[in-house]
């Protein structure tokens, strides 16, 4: 879905940067994840020269490396309809019974967070899937009898942070798997840029290079970061972004130079302090500071994992000596035998 449909097309929107959406539109527009990027154009191309419909597609990766952008590029590259919800929004077959049988032939269903359907949802999903047949039953009771709905053939799009929890049955139905990355640095300024660009800010490349570099590899951190930047700009400074600005503005929002934020920090201080470096099993991690389990897990660990603060191993998360530097604390002295346990 478009960021800016808030206004229906007969009526003129008022063109100020708050309606801009900085969704890229097109594949040309989207930035970096080349490989994975190239093989979904590879297989739309396909599917449109034999006029077939696009096989199912699974998108992995952390929130906000562009899921559901692609999604949405998948769909208009097609030239069909989206249809967009999420694995907790459907909780009886009936829900999904309604989505299944109000698309069209080639219409692409967007089911983010499909990790978190219920397992009832997700059987009938396999035919709907494999054979575009939907088995509903109808009445209850002596009554009750199973009929077969056909359904037009259609494009399931799953996305998930947490591959890892899909059941096989479902991800062996899937045509393609992809995991999105996090992005480098000069990715993830030409994406501020861009996004500069449409909200009509000036920026400089150092002051681009400075927010690139804080924002934890992710694009919806950049844009947002951005939008902090650009305020702070017209209500402080100049107008324009450049790399002093970019620096103050991101101080004021306790960004530091390494891209961590404020629960990144809370997470590591946690975990050297209150946990002696740990192993420390997630959820007590989570009690401390204060945040749900899974929101650490899906949304925080995997940079800090990347970036080689912390590890994830059998008996908890484990500090590594880059959080011990981050907050000038001496490394723990172990056993030689423990630390091989705890790094296994
Ligand atoms: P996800 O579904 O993985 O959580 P989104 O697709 O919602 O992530 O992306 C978050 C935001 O980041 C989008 O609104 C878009 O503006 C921006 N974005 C994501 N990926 C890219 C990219 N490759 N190029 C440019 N902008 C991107």
């Amino acid at each position: 879905m478009s960021d800016n449909n808030f206004y229906s097309e007969t009526t003129e929107a008022p063109k100020t940067s708050f309606d801009v959406s900085l969704r890229p539109p097109v594949f040309s527009e989207f930035v970096g994840q080349t490989k994975v990027k190239d093989l979904i154009i590879l297989r739309v191309e396909a599917a449109k020269m034999r006029g077939d419909v696009l096989d199912h597609l699974l998108l992995c990766g952390p929130p906000g490396l562009g899921k559901t952008t692609l999604a949405n590029i998948v769909a208009s590259t097609v030239g069909s309809q989206i249809h967009t919800t999420s694995g907790p929004q459907i909780e009886k077959a009936g829900d999904l019974a309604g989505i299944l049988t109000n698309l069209q032939e080639g219409d692409v269903l967007f089911i983010d967070e499909i990790h978190r359907l219920h397992p009832t949802i997700e059987e009938y999903l396999y035919p709907a899937m494999e054979d575009y047949k939907l088995d509903i039953i109808i009445d209850a009771g002596p009554n009750a009898r199973s009929i077969q709905l056909n359904l037009p053939k259609f494009t399931l799009v799953g996305a998930t942070t947490r591959a890892g929890m899909l059941t096989a049955p479902l991800r062996s139905r899937f045509g393609m798997i992809n995991r999105l990355d996090y992005y480098p640095a000069h990715e993830l300024a030409t994406i501020i840029k861009r996004s500069a660009g449409l909200l009509e800010i000036p920026i400089s490349e150092d002051g681009a290079d400075e927010i690139a570099g804080r924002s934890r590899g992710t694009p919806r951190i950049a844009n947002r970061i951005l939008k902090f930047v650009r305020d702070y700009t017209q209500v402080r400074a100049n107008g324009s972004i450049d790399r002093p600005i970019a620096d103050a503005a991101m101080e004021l929002q306790d960004i530091d130079t390494d891209g961590l934020d404020d629960m990144d920090k809370r997470i590591l201080e946690s975990l050297v302090f209150k946990f002696d470096g740990g192993p420390v099993g997630v959820d007590s991690l989570a009690v401390a500071c204060g945040e749900d389990a899974s929101t650490i897990e899906d949304m925080y660990e995997p940079y800090l994992i990347m970036q080689g603060y912390l590890k994830r191993t059998p008996r908890g998360r484990v500090a590594m000596p880059l959080a011990y530097h981050k907050f000038g604390a001496p490394l723990p002295v172990r056993a030689p035998e423990d630390i091989q346990t705890d790094l296994l």
